[in-house]
Formats: C-alpha cells, sequence, structure tokens
C-alpha cells in the first residue's frame, strides 16, 4: 500500500514537472542580459552555460544542452556553475555534436548566401520544416500549422516545426504568438524558435555584401540579443540557432555569431525559389504571409506525401535532432 502511495506520488511529480517544462516562464524584467560561457556541472549530461541575466531579483542562465542542443533557463542555484572563456567553453565540450555543428557552420561560411547547416541527417526519408516570421504587415499563415497538424496527428504529435523569429514580429504579432503557444500547449506543434535578428533590415537597391545584417552601422550586439530578451519576454525559449535575414552573410559575421553560441542554419530547399527537397532537407517557407507561393509548394508537397507520412516514411524532424543526428555519431 505505501509502495503504491509512494508510486503515486511520484507520478504526480512527474506530471507537475512534465507541466511546468512545458509551459515556459515568462520574464519580463530582465536585467544585464549578457553573453556568458560556463560549465553547468550536472548527471549524467553537464551543459554549457551561453547566457546570464537577472529578472525580478534573481539570477538566471539560458544553457543548452551540447548532446541534444535542447536548451533551457535556469536558476543559478540548480546547478554549479563555473565560469569559462568562449575558447574554454569550445574546448571543454569540443566533442560534442553542439560544438562539431558550431564548427561545420564556421567552415561553410565562406559564400554571400546561405552560409551554416543546410541539411541534417536524419534516418528516414523527411525533412526539417524551417518557416520565416520576418517583420509583415500580413497576419501569420495559419494553413501551414493547421495543415502539418491534420497530416501528421495521426503519426507524429506533436509536430516538431522551427520558427525563425524576428524581434520587429514579435512586437507587432502578440496574437499570433499566442494562437501559436495555443497550438504548443495543445501538444499539437513543437516550435524551436530560433534568432532571425531583431530589425530584420532588408534595402531594395544595396547589394548583397551591404545589405540585411551586412548593412554598415549594424549592432550585432542588439540585434542577437534584444531578439533572444524578447523571446524570454513572450515565454519562448531561445535555441541555439540563428537564421540570417535574407540567408546574407560573409565570413565576419558568421564568426561574429558562432561568437554568441549559435549555430547558422541555411537551406538548400527554398521552396519559393523552386528549389526541392532532398531526404534529410532543411526546407524554407516564409509563414508571415508574405510568400504565399512556398506555402502552397509545401502544401502540396504534404498532399503528394500523403501516403508516406501514413506509413511513416516520411516525417518532419525535430532541427534539433536532426543536427544531433548529423553531428552525433563518430564517422571513420
Ligand atoms: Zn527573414
Amino acid at each position: 500500500m505505501k509502495v503504491a502511495i509512494k508510486h503515486l506520488l511520484i507520478f504526480f511529480l512527474l506530471l507537475v514537472v512534465n507541466f511546468t517544462a512545458k509551459a515556459q516562464a515568462i520574464y519580463r524584467h530582465i536585467k544585464n542580459y549578457q553573453v556568458y560561457y560556463g560549465w553547468a556541472h550536472s548527471t549524467p549530461q553537464d551543459k554549457l552555460v551561453l547566457r546570464r541575466f537577472e529578472n525580478d531579483g534573481k539570477i538566471l542562465f539560458l544553457m543548452v544542452n551540447p548532446q541534444t542542443l535542447q536548451t533551457e533557463v535556469t536558476d543559478s542555484d540548480i546547478y554549479q556553475i563555473k565560469p569559462m572563456s568562449a575558447t574554454e567553453a569550445r574546448s571543454f565540450f569540443k566533442n560534442t555534436p553542439y560544438q562539431k555543428a558550431l564548427s561545420k557552420a564556421e567552415s561553410q561560411s565562406v559564400m554571400i548566401q546561405d552560409a551554416g547547416i543546410e541539411r541534417g541527417m536524419p534516418k528516414e526519408a523527411g525533412i526539417s520544416l524551417t518557416a520565416d516570421l520576418c517583420p509583415s504587415h500580413r497576419p501569420l499563415d495559419k494553413i501551414i500549422f493547421t495543415d502539418i497538424f491534420n497530416e501528421f496527428s495521426k503519426v507524429e504529435r506533436p509536430v516538431p516545426i522551427a520558427l525563425s523569429v524576428s524581434g520587429i514580429w514579435m512586437k507587432q504579432h502578440q496574437k499570433d504568438l499566442d494562437w501559436l503557444k495555443m497550438m504548443e500547449q495543445k501538444r499539437e506543434i513543437d516550435i524551436t524558435w530560433i534568432n532571425h535578428s531583431y530589425n530584420h533590415r532588408v534595402s531594395k537597391s544595396l547589394p548583397l555584401k551591404e545589405n540585411f545584417l551586412l548593412e554598415p552601422g549594424t549592432d550585432m550586439n542588439f540585434e542577437v540579443l534584444e531578439t533572444e530578451k524578447a523571446m524570454l519576454a513572450n515565454g519562448l525559449t531561445p535555441s541555439v540557432f540563428f537564421r540570417f535575414p535574407g540567408l546574407v552573410s560573409d565570413q565576419q559575421l558568421v564568426n561574429k555569431v558562432t561568437g554568441f553560441g549559435l549555430i547558422p542554419i541555411g537551406t538548400d530547399a527554398w521552396l519559393a525559389k523552386g528549389q526541392q527537397p532532398q531526404a534529410g532537407s532543411v526546407v524554407l517557407i516564409h509563414g508571415n504571409g508574405n510568400e504565399p507561393v512556398g506555402v502552397q509548394d509545401f502544401i502540396k508537397l504534404l498532399k503528394s506525401k500523403a501516403n508516406s507520412v501514413a506509413n511513416k516514411q516520411w516525417l518532419l524532424y525535430d532541427l534539433r535532432e536532426s543536427v544531433d543526428e548529423e553531428f552525433g555519431e563518430v564517422r571513420p
């Protein structure tokens, strides 16, 4: 009897833990938000601290599990934390999928467009879906989310999707954001939040090498950290991924982004540009209402794969797991 009660207690405790883990806290009074590297000692898996901040008198850390690429915000008294320099942290965690992905992204950044990781390596056929939420006056293209849920709910629930979100979009689309969070709470979708810069400036006339984040005078500290703060203030947990506006960058900019501990995510299948997805593709569509062609292409792709989806032969992959699998195994 006692044992049964104990089990029941543990069960409820787990339920509570699970629930709080999903309902991400909202940090409205962030102060002293800074890049901070450190080693959070924990069993069975050590974590890497990337940011430190204060909120309502509490010290908090944003950290990543370097094996799974899952991020979390944690109270300072939960872990023992040893501060490190960026270089020390990279060498300490050098054999992890996170660190390998970071180095790979740096080495793939010579081109002006599409630097970074552009495909994962899932075991089965399928893709990782990323949708960009650049600043836009149009409402969120909800059909993407309702359609993937309808198509996949029998085989995958919640359905994983990665959303690259800009600071301005969050500011102007509170209702859309609430709707997405509601879908998450109902466990219909599971969102990986990618940093897409704050202002997402773009010029129609400037050449690529001076456009988007390469525009002279761009403050990368602001672009990266203000977006993260806006995510946290909206109850979203920043991931370790970054997507360049317009997919435009140069080596120096890529190094700046990896200096924040963030992995640039490119794409090998921008649907509106006619690029066809392969197994393991990181597919790009725009969810901000500005690129209906890409969304229609995606819906078409979904319908054409309906049978494979039903047989679990074509699935959507969590970007964190795809990148993690790509860099997780030691290959000869
Ligand atoms: Zn964008």
